[in-house]
């Protein structure tokens, strides 16, 4: 339902919490968190972004993190239905809104070759699929790219690699996806309401495009890996 990514030198996870709650008029289920710093951090919980905040502890430091909110479709509202979901060697973290129409077949094809589901969610094929992917790439807007290939359905996705601690690669088709320019940080939402209180420079993705947002900028490609030219927007807004 909702999206929130944050990559800078600030902590992630405020700013994640700030944002999830300014989202909160979509209405929601479930909420969490994952930030990265020497392997990657989750808290997720069924309930309201205020419980979410209460188990997130002072802590939990990283300068690069996703958050969510959802509105459950394939599996009841719970914790470990939360996004956001792992690969089951926690390397890949995603959230998701929308729904993967041929979950169950991916589903069973990643089992068979390993991979230990623990949601009952269609979201979570998205993590496996991608770890699988990002063995046999280069860099991890590959293993997105490639990995979405075999999706069937609608996404607006965020995804973080602990192998790679300083990117967030977003993609969208079919559920909002805009990018929010900082300086020296970058934000991603699925809702500009989330972004304005920190920018007020967006880049809206198309349908079957896909972005790599770093600390210092950005860049945007399509499905078969061409590099897209965007203007940023500049939003007015009375926050
Ligand atoms: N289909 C996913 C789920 O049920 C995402 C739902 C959403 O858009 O929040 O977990």
């Amino acid at each position: 339902c909702g999206i929130v990514a944050y990559v800078g030198s600030k902590d992630a996870a405020p700013i994640l919490l700030e944002g999830l709650q300014r989202l909160e008029y979509r209405g929601y289920d479930s909420a969490g968190v994952v930030v990265s710093n020497k392997g990657l951090k989750v808290r997720k919980v069924k309930g309201r972004v205020a419980d979410l905040a209460k188990v997130v502890p002072p802590r939990f430091k990283g300068g690069l993190g996703i958050g969510h909110t959802r509105w459950a479709t394939h599996g009841v509202p719970s914790d470990v239905n939360a996004h956001p979901h792992l690969s089951s060697d926690e390397r890949i973290a995603v959230v998701h809104n929308g729904i993967i129409e041929n979950a169950n077949e991916l589903r069973a094809k990643l089992t068979a070759d390993g991979a230990v589901f623990v949601s009952e969610t269609d979201t979570e094929v998205l993590a496996h699929l991608i770890a699988r992917t990002a063995e046999e790439t280069d860099t991890l807007e590959e293993a997105v790219r490639k990995a979405l290939k075999s999706i069937v359905g609608t996404y607006g996705i965020a995804v973080v690699d602990s192998e790679r601690p300083g990117e967030v690669v977003v993609a969208r088709n079919g559920s909002p996806i805009v990018l929010g320019i900082g300086e020296k940080e970058m934000f991603a939402a699925s809702d500009v309401a989330a972004l304005v209180r920190y920018t007020r420079q967006v880049v809206h993705l198309e349908d079957g495009e896909l972005a790599v947002l770093k600390a210092d900028g950005f860049h945007t490609f399509s499905s078969d890996a061409r590099e897209t030219a965007k203007e940023p927007l500049t939003v007015d807004w009375d926050a």
